[in-house]
């Protein structure tokens, strides 16, 4: 047994059917495996992520197991490691492999992926590219991480009662619920509610967290306290930003080169320690807000509520701006007081 050249590997092909070996060649791709039988038959061709190395023992006979139930055997365990080496990989790159869950190799894939097409074509593109593709598990990972750093430093626990909490639950739900029954809305988009008290840098807000956490600030809930629809419209444009997955979209074009370093070795704490900040200082383009207050806008339609409530709200907005400019412009751009302009968007819920 011994290898072709650096990138082919002579083996014995057990196909999981048939008692006999037969000999092959496989070469290692990219993410393909080819074996191409010795006896002319057609060459099959393997995910390299569907592929079971068992333990590489020293003296051993190496073996592959394939996902169809085939196993290759080589008996030159040199010849199999300089194969593995001349394909670019090792040992240990596959013992991390085997380690990792199949989401962590998927996200690390994709985040490579991210790094490699940010060089190519621009980072904004390829993250919106890359997280159709991402598990929303990795979402959630973010948001909670950055729900803990919010709670650690800026937010407070919330004064309301749960009755209140329960009412502007119920309302929302409500809403949504009848929106879906009408097929205004056409699936429903996972959502968590969480209420803070937001104090100096939040004021009365709302924030949507990758992975469906919904923030809301008791302020804002007092500020809309007689006019639970526009509240209503409020989450739903933070339901909006859920649905387009605008934080997860932001976080990525933001430290695209930071995940994807994260995804190499093989640790997301440097990606995941800076989300926090960058979603806090970053704000959503105001593509994301059209697209937000256009889901909103459906929303509110499809649970029968005239959109126009949203002006009631812009304009509460504007009034306790013109008193608390502190509060008013608040250190969280990315929450929703913050834009587009208030007239534009006035008349887009008018419309
Ligand atoms: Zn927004």
């Amino acid at each position: 047994m011994s290898t072709l050249n650096n990138t082919e590997l002579a083996v014995q092909w057990f196909d999981g059917v048939h008692p006999v070996a037969r000999a092959a060649t496989i070469r290692l791709e990219g993410r393909h495996l080819t074996l191409q039988p010795a006896d002319g038959t057609a060459a099959q061709d393997y995910p390299a992520t569907r592929l079971r190395w068992p333990e590489p023992l020293r003296h051993a006979q190496r073996q592959l197991l394939l996902p169809d139930g085939g196993v290759l055997a080589c008996g030159d365990a040199q010849a199999f490691d300089a194969w593995l080496t001349g394909s670019g990989r090792s040992h240990g790159v596959i013992a991390r492999w085997q380690q990792s869950t199949a989401l962590a190799f998927l996200t690390l894939a994709l985040l490579v992926g991210v790094l490699f097409a940010g060089w190519r074509w621009g980072v904004p593109v390829a993250a919106d590219t890359t997280v159709r593709f991402l598990p929303e598990a990795v979402d959630e990972r973010v948001g909670q991480q950055v729900l803990r750093e919010l709670d650690s430093h800026w937010l407070r626990p919330s004064r309301l009662t749960w009755a209140q909490r329960r009412a502007v639950f119920d309302h929302f739900a409500d809403a949504v619920d009848t929106a879906l029954d009408r097929r205004a809305l056409p699936r429903l988009t996972h959502f968590d509610l969480q209420f803070r008290q937001g104090g100096g840098p939040f004021g009365a807000n709302a924030l949507a967290l990758p992975g469906g956490t919904i923030i809301v600030t008791d302020e804002l809930v007092e500020l809309l306290q007689d006019q639970p629809q526009a509240l209503v419209g409020v989450l739903g444009h933070e339901l909006g930003h859920l649905k387009h997955r605008h934080g997860m979209r932001l976080t990525l074009r933001a430290s695209a080169a930071g995940l994807a370093t994260g995804a190499l070795i093989g640790d997301f704490s440097i990606a995941l320690a800076t989300a926090p900040a960058m979603l806090a200082q970053r704000s959503y383009s105001r593509e994301f807000e059209r697209e937000a207050d256009d889901y909103a806008r459906t929303l509110l339609r499809g649970a029968g509520i005239d959109p126009a409530v949203m002006v009631g709200f812009f304009e509460r907005l504007q009034q306790q701006r013109g008193t608390d400019e502190h509060s008013a412009q608040g250190a969280f751009a990315a929450a929703f007081s913050s834009h587009p302009a208030d007239e534009e968007r006035k008349a887009f819920f008018k419309k």
